[in-house]
């Protein structure tokens, strides 16, 4: 069995700290994931330290692996959620609602049967999913990470800054505008490796979400069984996509769509766009295909372009 840890998924290109503009650089492991934080202006070290500490703090109130926090407290019937905690808690089940259970945020009891959370790899049986999914358990690892980025703004709009590009684990989340008006540009990653697909020109305070089937999986007799499950059949979802990147300004949005819209498949996530205004999204089909919502400014590669009308 093979495993890879999750991964930058996105690279930020062509935007890093200059000597003659000062940024704070930092480089955390969190969640799971690193996390690469870059920010400018007046009040940056201020911001990077209360961006940290957040991230710290919804690591050790979220995470499932953790027996000591609040999530893995909740999921054996104990602890009240205070008010932001219940709101969090209710935005994941309104994004299942928008997203007709295909982000389902209590996916929990089935994830650990795979293995996931203490990379003891195993495929389960019909029946253990089926009983796994009687005793549902909340799990938000699909949701935390754009939630997080969500905060961060919120922390930067408290202090003297600038600008903030936030890679956090495959989540980007920009803040601000570039100098002279010019758009961040975000990388979105091949998954084969080697350089990015493409590049996504992203004017500013926007999330950059990317969920795929290479980010963390495992292999048995040749097959392939990676970390986004459909929440129908408990198994990894195969619905011919390789990646998909949402473009959003809420993060939390953009995280539980691009988990959303890889188990969808294409078709019901052109029908889920269509029917939005608040995001866009770039999907790779595992044959290699890309397609582009019409408001997504992707460049540097080839790609078909999904319009609102036929
Ligand atoms: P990543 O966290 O790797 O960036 P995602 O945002 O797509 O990728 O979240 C995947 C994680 O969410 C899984 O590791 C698992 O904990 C959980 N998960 C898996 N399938 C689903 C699903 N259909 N709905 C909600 N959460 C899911
Ligand atoms: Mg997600």
């Amino acid at each position: 069995m093979r495993k890879i840890l999750p991964v930058l998924l996105m690279a930020a290109l062509l935007m890093g700290c200059s000597a003659s503009e000062p940024c704070a650089h930092q480089t955390v492991f969190c969640m799971d994931t690193v996390m690469d934080l870059q920010i400018w202006g007046q009040e940056r070290q201020q911001a990077m330290d209360a961006i940290v500490e957040m991230l710290q703090v919804l690591e050790s109130t979220w995470s499932a692996t953790d027996e000591n926090t609040f999530l893995s407290a909740l999921n054996r019937g104990e602890g009240t959620p205070d008010k932001a905690q219940q709101d969090f808690l209710d935005q994941a089940l309104a994004l299942q609602e928008r997203t007709g259970g295909a982000f389902d945020p209590k996916l929990g009891s089935v994830i650990a049967l795979w293995g996931f959370y203490d990379d003891a790899y195993r495929v389960p049986t019909a029946q253990e999913i089926t009983e796994a999914k009687t005793a549902p358990k909340w799990d938000l690892g699909a949701l935390v990470k754009g939630y997080a980025g969500s905060r961060a703004v919120e922390i930067l709009e408290q202090f003297d800054i600038d600008r903030a590009i936030l890679n956090l684990g495959g989540n980007i989340q920009t803040y601000g505008e570039k100098e002279n008006g010019t758009p961040w540009n975000i990388g979105v990653q091949n998954p084969t490796g080697g350089d990015a697909l493409g590049a996504l020109a992203i004017h500013g305070t926007m999330a950059v979400v990317t969920s795929g089937d290479y980010q963390r999986y495992f292999e048995l007799d040749g097959v392939r069984y990676h970390h986004i499950l459909d929440p129908k059949t408990g198994m990894s979802a195969d619905s011919g996509l390789s990646s998909v990147t949402v473009i959003c300004a809420d993060g939390a949005v953009a995280d539980a769509l691009s988990t959303a819209l890889f188990v969808m498949g294409l078709e019901e996530a052109i029908a889920l766009w269509r029917q939005s205004d608040d995001f866009e999204a770039v999907f790779l089909l595992q044959d290699g295909t890309i397609y582009a919502t019409e408001g997504a400014s992707l460049s540097g590669c080839e790609y078909e372009v999904i319009r609102h009308e036929n």
